[in-house]
């Protein structure tokens, strides 16, 4: 075997202690897949996590999420590098081709698996957080058996095809919303997730399509998404709301904010029996008066989480064109610039999507 026995990696010890080490390359298993990584995407859960937040970290009373030491990573496309007939078979790749791989490894045991929700599978394994599914950000990585792998064949620059994870996201969020021809959708943050939004509700051509965001690049991009009309929070976003739907307020509120003034302005701008999806990983509890809900206006709350059975369509965009990812992948760092580009992708108005590039994904 030509390659060295030892690579690069990043490796996560703790909130804010994030190290770049020379570890074992890793061995595939039976079935397995040794990935040579491209691109890495820096997703906000990387962010929260590397802050600290309680749900990756715990506090007094549970534990976090996060087993360190592991290395982060989970929105990444790579190149196979070695695998057995048992795994060529299984994913249908072969030596060389480029693959996306979807975040969750499924445990294919627990209920949720056997229901075909493999998304909220209880053990819950995210690439990049836990001991068992180590992530994208070293040279190269294990993609387990029981993953999900779609092939890329795209020739796309690495970190926009690294999207694929977000986007599918963005769109299994605009499939929870039922979003469809008759409606008035706001997306509210225009972020990479409410971005997604924006693409993917575009395609079922609603009424009219409002993005929200402070960021005026933000709203620019959003507007390249194919969003109507763009507002920042302070603008008249209730009047101009009420102006578009004959006074009633939005069919569909796509929360992708992560903030709580976010929830608030969505139960305030929906109509009567709206659609609230809420995407958002918040930092803290969201405090807010549900009597909205219910007496007020009779609403539909629907959580979305992952992209289940959306990664084909998001590659099948990307691959298009569809998707401005010039203008969405705002910052690409190498590897052994990682720290920067978390200070990078953690500065509000500064970035919108971060990539780091190990040195499979470096031109
Ligand atoms: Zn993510
Ligand atoms: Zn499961």
């Amino acid at each position: 075997m030509a390659e060295t026995a030892e690579m690069e990696a990043v490796r996560c010890h703790g909130p804010r202690d994030y190290r770049l080490e020379r570890v074992p390359v890793p061995e595939p298993g039976p079935g397995e897949i040794l990935l040579r990584s491209e691109a890495v995407g820096i997703c906000g859960s990387d962010l929260k996590c590397f802050g600290g937040a309680p749900m990756f970290w715990g506090d007094e009373t549970r534990t976090g999420y996060c087993q360190p030491p592991v290395t982060p990573g989970h929105e990444f496309v790579g190149r196979v590098a070695a695998l057995d007939d048992d795994a060529r078979e299984r994913h249908g790749v072969d030596v060389g081709d480029r693959v996306a791989v979807e975040q969750i490894v499924p445990c294919e045991a627990c209920a949720y698996c056997k229901a075909g929700q493999y998304w909220l599978c209880a053990p819950h394994d995210i690439f990049g957080f836990r001991q068992r599914t180590p992530g994208a950000m070293g040279e190269y990585m294990v993609v387990p058996a029981a993953a999900r792998v779609h092939a890329f064949p795209a020739d796309l620059p690495p970190s926009h095809a690294a999207l694929a994870e977000p986007l599918s996201c963005s769109l299994h969020a605009v499939d929870r919303g039922e979003v469809g021809p008759d409606d008035v959708v706001v997306v509210a943050g225009a972020g990479p997730i409410g971005l997604g939004m924006v693409l993917g509700a575009r395609r079922r051509r609603p009424r009219a399509l409002v993005a929200i965001d402070l960021d005026p690049h933000r709203r620019t991009v959003a507007q390249q998404c194919g969003a109507d009309v763009v507002l920042a929070p302070g603008d008249d976003v209730e009047p101009t709301i009420l102006e578009l739907t004959d006074g009633l307020g939005c069919d569909v509120y796509l929360d992708a904010t992560g903030h709580p003034a976010g929830v608030t302005q969505g139960l305030q701008l929906l109509r009567k029996r709206g659609r609230f999806i809420e995407y958002g990983v918040f930092g803290q509890p969201v405090t807010t008066d549900w009597t909205v809900i219910g007496d007020g206006k009779e609403l539909d709350i629907r959580g979305a989480h992952l992209g289940p059975n959306q990664w084909p369509t998001a590659i099948e965009m990307l691959s298009a064109g569809e998707v401005p990812a010039e203008a969405i992948v705002t910052h690409e760092f190498p590897i052994d610039r990682f720290d920067e580009a978390f200070e990078t992708a953690g500065t509000p108005g500064k970035a919108i999507k971060v990539s780091v590039l190990p040195p499979g994904g470096q031109r």
